[in-house]
């Protein structure tokens, strides 16, 4: 059912964190804001994350895309733990293993749709010719295949988290990382991108959403709430109280 989890009977661990912990500092004064998270997450997984602002979603968010380091614990990522990565290899992890989606779409405003998906693929390496094709193909899948010419200005909100996510999956990652992608869309629409999700996750593609909105939420598997910092609740959407 899951296409990339090879072995259905042992699936293979994606994500593990084991008590990290992230603190800010400023003028020498310490801002701590994770105080130890613990998670795991298989291959293949839908997993929303909720709480307050403030919480420390965003934090976690940037720590599990590799934009930023935990101060202490341990990040395993695809097998490899990260604070072993330079610099490099996490830009490569950042472009080659995870696709990012945020709230404010992130489009360049001057290239057309086709060329801001395939985008990613250049900076991986990929010939002109070929990243145009995948990213044609991808715009396809996200229901825009109609539209590749387009400026990011010619289409709707909605269209354009679409564009978004066909160029967080252009790379084929292991992994979608979407902190608040519903954020600037009206209820209806927010839905769309949900059922999009839910469709890209059936065929195996492994997310991680960060929401503060029930409706959006419950769209995914597995609910990991966080309080101040702390995880409160790691369990099956079905039985969390949304
Ligand atoms: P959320 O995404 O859940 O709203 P954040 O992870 O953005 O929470 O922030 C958690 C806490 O960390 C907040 O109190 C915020 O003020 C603080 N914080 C976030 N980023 C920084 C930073 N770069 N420097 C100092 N404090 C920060
Ligand atoms: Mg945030």
């Amino acid at each position: 059912m899951q296409a990339v989890v090879k072995s259905p009977s042992k699936p293979e661990v994606l994500i593990q964190l084991t008590d990290v912990r992230k603190s800010y500092f400023s003028a020498e004064v310490e801002t701590p804001v994770l105080h130890g998270i613990t998670v795991t997450i298989q291959q293949g997984e839908f997993v929303a994350i909720m709480g307050q602002s403030g919480s420390g979603k965003s934090t976690l968010m940037n720590i599990l895309g590799c934009l930023d380091t935990p101060t202490s614990g341990s990040y395993v990522l695809n097998g490899k733990e990260t604070a072993q990565l330079n610099d490099n290899e996490l830009a490569k992890v950042r472009n080659q293993t995870i696709g990012f989606v945020f709230q404010g779409f992130n489009l360049l405003k001057r290239m057309p749709l086709v060329e801001n998906v395939s985008l990613p693929l250049l900076y991986a390496g990929v010939p002109m010719n070929e990243a145009r094709r995948r990213g044609t193909e991808k715009l396809a899948q996200t229901g825009l295949g109609a539209f590749t010419k387009r400026l990011p200005n010619q289409i709707s909100g909605g269209q354009q988290q679409r564009v978004a996510i066909a160029r967080a999956l252009v790379c084929e990652p292991a992994l979608i990382l979407a902190d608040e992608p519903t954020g600037n869309l009206d209820t209806t629409t927010s839905g769309e991108i949900m059922e999009l999700f839910t469709r890209l996750n059936s065929e195996g593609m492994s997310i991680l959403i960060v929401t503060h909105e029930p409706d959006v939420a419950k769209y995914a598997k597995r609910l990991v709430r966080l309080k101040d910092g702390l995880v409160t609740y790691d369990g099956p959407m079905a039985d969390a109280h949304l």
